[in-house]
C-alpha cells in the first residue's frame, strides 16, 4: 500500500474532545443517565490492530465475531481497505459500530472546467447556479409524515403524564408504560433524525457526482444564526454544519476545488447583470428586480454571484 488517506471517523467524543483541544468549544459535557438516549462503549482505539470483517460480521476486540444487520456495507478487501478502530454506541435501543477505515487513493478522474454556486437557505434548501433546487428537509414527504407521527406520540407522552398526576394509587404498571412511550418517542426522533441526515448525503452526491472544476459557498455564521431564537430551529433541523463537513471530504475525495466566500459578500444584493447593489433588499423579497430590467429568483440570483465571486478561501 502506498499513500493512504484516513477517511470517516465518526466518533463523538474524539470529535468533542479534538474541538476542546482547538479551543472551539467548551470542555465535553458528560450526558447524565437517562437523560440521553445515547451510550457509548469504547472497544479499542490502538490504530495498529486491524480488525477483520466479512460481508455480514465484524470481529470487535473484547466481544468477538458480531453478525451486521447491513450486509456487504463495510469494505472488507484487507488489499485495498484496513479497519483501524471502532467503537460501539447505543442509540434508542439499536447498536452502533463505528469504523475508522484506511483506504488507498483512488484515481481522480477527469473534472468539467466549469464550476457552480450554491446558495444555502431556510426557504429552500439549496439552489443551484445550473438550475437545480434541493428543497427544504422539513417539506419532504417522509420528514413530514415522522413529524407528525411524532407530534401525536409526544401528547400521548404528556396524557400519560396528566393521567398519572390524577391517579391516587401509584402502581408500577404506569410508570412502565410511561417508560415504554419515551422509548417511542426516542426511536421517532432517531428516525428522523435519519431521514434528515440521508437527504443532505444525497444532495451532497448529487452535486459532487457532475464533476465539477470548483464549488462556491457562503460561509454560513452557524453559530451565529443558532443564537437567533427565530431561526435556530430551522437552521438546525437543515444540518448545514454536517453539509459543510461532508462537501469539503467529498470535494477533497474527488479533486474538485471547494470555495468559501466571506459571509459579508453581498451575494443577494448584488445584481448578477449589471454589477449594481441594491441596499434595500428585505428578506421578503422573493424575486430580485434591478433598475437595468435583470429579474431572477432571490437565491438563483445569489447562487449566480456566488458562483462567478473573485475573493474566496479555498476550504
Ligand atoms: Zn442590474
Amino acid at each position: 500500500m502506498s499513500s493512504k488517506s484516513v477517511k470517516q471517523s465518526i466518533m463523538d467524543a474524539d470529535r468533542a474532545f479534538k474541538r476542546f483541544f482547538k479551543r472551539q468549544s467548551k470542555f465535553p459535557n458528560f450526558k447524565k443517565k437517562g437523560k440521553s438516549d445515547v451510550k457509548m462503549y469504547f472497544v479499542r482505539t490502538d490504530v495498529k490492530v486491524i480488525i477483520p470483517c466479512e460481508r455480514h460480521r465484524i470481529k470487535i476486540p473484547t466481544l468477538g465475531w458480531v453478525r451486521i444487520k447491513e450486509k456487504g456495507y463495510l469494505p472488507t478487501n484487507p488489499d485495498t481497505h484496513t479497519i483501524k478502530s471502532d467503537t460501539v454506541s447505543c442509540k434508542a435501543g439499536r447498536y452502533y459500530v463505528s469504523i475508522l477505515v484506511q483506504e488507498q487513493e483512488k484515481p481522480q478522474s477527469e473534472l468539467n472546467d466549469f464550476g457552480i454556486g450554491i446558495d444555502l437557505g431556510v426557504k429552500d434548501f439549496a439552489v443551484l447556479s445550473n438550475g437545480v433546487v434541493c428543497q427544504n428537509i422539513n417539506k419532504i414527504n417522509k420528514v413530514k409524515k415522522l413529524e407528525k407521527q411524532l407530534k401525536r406520540e409526544q401528547r400521548c407522552l404528556s396524557r400519560k403524564y396528566e393521567d398519572d398526576k390524577k391517579r391516587k394509587k401509584k402502581g408500577e404498571a404506569t410508570r412502565q408504560n410511561i417508560q415504554k412511550q419515551i422509548a417511542k418517542i426516542q426511536k421517532l426522533h432517531h428516525r428522523i433524525d435519519n431521514a434528515r441526515t440521508d437527504y443532505v448525503n444525497k444532495c451532497v452526491n448529487e452535486i459532487v457526482k457532475t464533476k465539477l472544476s470548483y464549488i462556491t459557498m457562503e460561509d454560513l455564521n452557524i453559530s451565529g444564526m443558532m443564537k437567533n431564537r427565530h431561526l435556530s430551529k430551522a437552521v438546525a433541523s437543515q444540518k448545514f454544519y454536517e453539509f459543510r463537513r461532508k462537501m469539503e471530504a467529498k470535494c477533497r475525495e474527488t479533486g474538485t476545488q471547494l470555495r468559501i466566500v466571506d459571509r459579508w459578500y453581498p451575494s443577494s444584493k448584488l445584481c448578477h447583470k449589471c454589477g449594481c447593489i441594491k441596499s434595500d433588499l428585505k428578506l421578503s423579497d422573493r424575486e430580485y428586480i434591478c433598475e437595468c430590467g435583470y429579474r431572477a429568483d432571490r437565491d438563483y440570483n445569489a447562487s449566480l454571484n456566488l458562483r462567478d465571486a473573485k475573493t474566496y478561501k479555498v476550504a
